[in-house]
């Protein structure tokens, strides 16, 4: 749930990443994976150019841990297979939660989500008053109750086949990212509250490789008027 911006133009070796040592192009590198030699390198460019973050639930993913993701699955169309507008890096995770459901790629399959990582609205530091997500105490996101019908209906399918309220991913962002924003502040004299908000969402705002940034920004966010 982090918004994915893209380059107007695909890097110049893009097309080679993707392509195999007898010259031909793959549009199933998960076949020809040990052909392609040099599909590492587009990895390391989807992930850079997200800041290290998974595109679907924040955690920061070390590029062991990362794989391209198709966002229209090539089942759907092929030929958006390598493109680079519609390939992004997930993290691999696969720990179950409680139900046997694990979250992002490996939840979602070949099912078809709307592309909405790649709009504007998803981020919310830079759309302050119709931003798609948002965030509760419990680590949990949710479509903003303001959006309209078709937008809510979308974000809410891509929070649900992504199970982004996966068990664990609730606890981390709870507990782990949370958990240590709200010890400080509860022990603030109640004048220096706000503005203790307002300085934890501009560190996090400047800070792109934050991990869970989207659910720290909307959270914080809305203590301080801006989501
Ligand atoms: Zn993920």
């Amino acid at each position: 749930m982090q918004y994915i911006e893209k380059y107007p133009t695909p890097p110049q070796d893009w097309d080679r990443w993707f392509t195999k040592a007898d010259g031909i192009r793959s549009f199933d590198y998960k076949k020809d994976y040990d052909a392609l030699t040099n599909l590492r390198l587009a990895k390391r460019f989807l992930l850079n150019e997200q800041h290290g973050l998974c595109a679907y639930c924040q955690q920061v993913i070390p590029i062991e841990n990362a794989s391209i993701e198709h966002v229209t699955p090539k089942e759907h169309n092929v030929n958006l297979s390598t493109n680079y507008y519609n390939l992004v890096v997930v993290c691999k995770t696969q720990m179950k939660d409680s139900e046997g459901k694990v979250h992002c790629d490996k939840q979602r399959l070949s099912s078809l989500i709307s592309p909405i990582i790649f709009y504007r609205n998803v981020d919310a530091s830079t759309t302050k008053t119709n931003s798609y997500f948002g965030a509760y105490a419990d680590g949990s996101v949710f479509a903003k109750p303001n959006l309209d019908e078709q937008t809510k209906k979308q974000v809410e399918a891509f929070i649900e086949i992504l199970n982004l309220n996966h068990s664990r991913l609730k606890e981390t962002r709870a507990k782990e990212v949370l958990d240590g924003i709200n010890a400080i502040f509860i022990h603030l004299p109640p004048h220096q509250k706000r503005a203790f908000w307002q300085n934890q969402y501009n560190r996090i705002l400047q800070n792109r490789s934050y991990p869970f940034r989207q659910f720290l920004l909307s959270y914080i966010g809305s203590k301080i008027g801006i989501n």
